[in-house]
């Protein structure tokens, strides 16, 4: 029979999004038409207000009120103040719960974003005993506290300090499993050369930066392509802007002209072969984009990164030795272009570091361990 599977996100950012989808590949290679699987945005369409409206108030907060976010942040990682936040969200949002249990009833429910591991646990819980609940952590190094509910029948940490955060937040160990941040499956499969993944692109054959700001385009990437574009055109190297959902950010950098070879694109959908024709990624410390990256070994500049929820990205892309941040557009173009010019070793340095970190089948991995729960 045909099981069924739920899985609980919100559209803030675009990684939670990336990651079911992820599983959701990994799950139809593992089981075919075994298991039906559904994606639900969970606070857009049965929460109430405010969450209801966090997809929308997501980058607005962070573009323009950082320090509420950072308030709101600060709040939920603090013990005591995420129990009570816990607590009002169960008696809040309990109508929509109600809701939500009875219109996906599942036999395998899976949560794939910080704000669902416990007000929808609870109500699952008592309108459908039998089906078990896992968590699957799609934030990198700095996941906040509500993450971690001890009552869930399965986490899957992204790296190993979010494993030591589960078993400190009282998970059992058994429970507990490092499968990695899940990313698509072509990240796992052989890649074509930089060479072949320039020419589908249309792109030069030529050293390339990738510019990136995560699904939304977030992050000051005007300045920053108009630094990269001046300092890699006099050495023939080739930039690459990805947008994401930005639209006008899109259609401001489209109506330049640009010094040397560079090509400015929207929201792309075949994100591997991007990575496959770079030679190195500047981008936002996403968690997504991050372990994509690695599974390239592509080194990593980062550009900027959300406080709190990314702060700890930065640590682990820096202590891994497989990237630096910096926030200044001329520093970061000198970077890029010193780590891209001809004979530096600094690329095959952290390529190689790149390597040994990535976890390109960390989705195959944490579906493997999802279908144990199914049995
Ligand atoms: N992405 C994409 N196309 C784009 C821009 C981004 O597929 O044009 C994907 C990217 O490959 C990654 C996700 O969107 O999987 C971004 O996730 P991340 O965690 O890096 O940042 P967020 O958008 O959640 O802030």
């Amino acid at each position: 029979m045909t099981k069924q599977i739920v899985f609980l996100m919100s559209d803030t950012g675009g990684g939670h999004r990336a990651s079911a989808n992820a599983l959701v590949e990994a799950l139809r290679v593992l089981h075919g038409d075994g298991v039906q699987c559904q994606l639900v945005d969970l606070l857009t369409h049965y929460g109430t207000w405010p969450l209801s409206r966090a997809g929308a108030y997501y980058q607005p907060l962070i573009d323009h009120h950082l320090w509420l976010w950072r308030l709101g942040f600060g709040c939920v990682n603090e013990a005591r103040l995420w129990q009570i936040a816990a607590l009002t969200a169960r008696l809040w949002q309990r109508e929509g719960l109600r809701r939500f249990a009875a219109e996906y009833p599942a036999d395998l429910y899976v949560s794939v974003h910080p704000l669902l591991n416990h007000a929808p646990w609870w109500t699952l819980r008592r309108r459908n005993r039998r089906a078990p609940f896992a968590t699957v952590v799609t934030d990198l190094a700095s996941a906040p506290r509500p993450w971690y509910n001890p009552a869930v029948d399965q986490l899957s940490a992204s790296c190993p300090q979010v494993q030591s955060a589960a078993l400190r937040a009282g998970i059992p160990p058994e429970r507990v499993l490092l499968g990695g941040l899940p990313i698509r499956l072509a990240y796992a499969q052989p890649r074509p050369t930089a060479a072949a993944a320039r020419a589908a692109l249309g792109l030069e054959q030529r050293p390339t930066a990738l510019l990136l700001g995560g699904g939304a385009g977030m992050g000051a990437l005007a300045p920053l392509a108009a630094a990269l574009a001046a300092r890699l055109a006099p050495q023939g190297a080739q930039l690459a802007v990805i947008c994401g959902r930005n639209q006008r950010l899109h259609d401001q950098l489209a109506a330049q002209r640009w010094p040397g070879a560079v090509r400015i694109a929207g929201y792309v959908d075949n994100m591997p072969l991007w990575m496959a024709a770079a030679d190195l990624v500047v981008s936002k410390a996403g968690p997504g984009t991050i372990a994509e990256a690695l599974a390239c070994e592509l080194p990593l500049i980062l550009h900027s990164f959300v406080p709190g929820q990314e702060s700890g990205n930065v640590r682990y892309v820096e202590q891994n030795g497989v990237g630096v941040y910096c926030r200044h557009p001329d520093q970061i173009a000198a970077l890029a272009a010193a780590w891209l010019a001809p004979g530096s070793g600094e690329l095959a340095a952290r390529r190689a570091r790149a390597r040994r970190l990535a976890q390109p089948e960390a989705a195959l991995t944490i579906a493997g361990a999802l279908s144990k729960l199914l049995d």
